[in-house]
């Protein structure tokens, strides 16, 4: 008789966002999940986040009490946020027979780089987790934090939970990475803005990608990275109805081509113009790397025409980055010879993002059309294989938003 290999149990990463245990009400909704999904034979690794806005009244806490915080200080303090979730969690978990054991991130192995407060993963060895899972306990593990290669405690950044699920799916080879948060999926709008706003069922890694990068919140785009490079399937969630979300699945021949998937939006820039520069080699190169060397996150950039030897050049960077550029840019136009800044805080992009534009050159030019048609002027363009987005008017951006939902007929549901 041959031997008979019994069939793998199957794995989930369950990860929980801040309004997702924000009391001990929801703790105990989750545990009550979690012992159902154990019920259907599937083993349970639990990520969790800092109840509510922990984070951020630790954030505020730290800034009443010092003006000087070091970034190990910062990390130890933050830390603490998803440290308390994971001890409270497993004791919702223990009071439903569900027996749990908590983990920081340094004890489930995660190995970062030392820059505090935004720590890079280096290595993951989660052997107490599969410890933990082999003895038949759900581990619960401390979200976006780790130790550092000096041995301090790490912080992964803003909406690193997200981060350190997917990257826990990764190395224990789950069969997928569960986010669970406040809203039931990925939409095609904010649904703030758009009351017709659908959730969009199935995705792909490289379209949720793009959108994250143009202002949709959730997931982290660093963790619908993470999972892309690893094959990660994901499912964006809610925690309140459990119902279906969204899949995030790498791009397969099945899956519908739509010709936009969705509309993103992003307040958070400014706009920053150098005009009458010299029209000359070096400029651009000089500007963009001085702005580099400083970290600040460029993200659009236009070169006018020249005229009489004299160009500008605009870019959009991150509202809480104006202020060092207003610092690097006028010793610049001195470096330069010549150039006046200015810097406009009222913009807002709008962007169309589908992966079926790539082979219809149409898009650009209906979305043009809908935003003249509203009367929106359009201050910069950029594009990429699939996506195209505008600069307007701060105040125009809900219209953009509402008008190109509705003529990309995203409201209405697919057949
Ligand atoms: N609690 C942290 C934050 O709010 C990390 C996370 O939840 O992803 O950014
Ligand atoms: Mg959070």
């Amino acid at each position: 008789m041959g031997l008979v290999a019994s069939p793998a149990v199957a794995l989930v990463v369950q990860k929980f966002g801040g309004t997702s245990v924000a009391d001990a009400d929801r703790m105990r909704e989750v545990a009550d999940h979690v012992k159902r999904t154990i019920k259907h034979g599937t083993d349970v690794v639990l990520v969790v986040s800092a109840m509510g806005k922990e984070t951020d009244d630790l954030l505020k806490l730290a800034a009443e009490v010092s003006d000087i915080r070091p970034g190990r200080e910062m990390d130890m303090l933050i830390t603490a946020g998803e440290r308390k979730a994971t001890a409270l969690m497993s004791m919702a978990l223990f009071d439903i027979g569900v027996p749990a054991e908590s983990f920081t991130g340094s004890q489930a192995g995660f190995l970062t780089d030392t820059t505090h407060t935004n720590a890079r993963i280096l290595e993951i060895r989660p052997d107490r987790v599969r410890e933990s899972l082999a003895a038949g306990r759900v581990p619960v593990i401390g979200g976006s934090q780790g130790m550092s290669t000096e041995r301090d405690v790490t912080f992964l950044g803003r909406g690193g939970s997200d981060t350190t699920a997917v990257a826990l799916a990764a190395a224990l080879d789950a069969d997928s990475c569960e986010l669970y948060t406040d809203v039931s999926g990925v939409f095609n709008a904010d649904p703030r803005l758009v009351p017709g706003a659908r959730r969009v069922d199935k995705i792909s890694f490289e379209a949720l990608l793009e959108m994250t990068a143009t202002g949709c919140p959730k997931p982290a785009m660093r963790s619908v990275e993470f999972a892309r490079n690893h094959g990660v399937t994901l499912h964006v969630r809610s925690a309140f109805t459990w119902e279906p979300g969204t899949w995030v699945v790498e791009e397969d021949p099945t899956m519908e081509h739509a010709l936009v998937t969705a509309i993103t939006h992003d307040t958070s820039e400014a706009k920053i113009t150098l005009a009458n520069a010299p029209d000359e080699p070096g400029v651009a190169a000089t500007v963009f790397r001085r702005l580099a060397e400083r970290d600040v996150n460029v993200d659009m950039i236009v070169q006018n025409v020249s005229a009489q030897g004299h160009t500008a050049i605009s870019f959009t960077a991150p509202h809480r980055q104006v202020d060092i550029c207003l610092e690097i840019m006028p010793a610049l136009s001195e470096q330069l010879g010549s150039g006046e800044v200015t810097v406009d805080q009222h913009i807002g992009r709008v962007s169309l993002v589908g992966a079926g534009m790539q082979s219809n050159p149409g898009v650009a030019a209906r979305m043009f059309e809908v935003l003249a048609e509203a009367g929106i002027n359009i201050e910069m363009i950029s594009t990429s294989a699939i996506r195209v987005s505008c600069v307007v008017r701060e105040d125009r951006v809900e219209d953009a938003v509402q008008a190109l939902h509705a003529a990309f007929e995203l409201d209405k549901p697919l057949v």
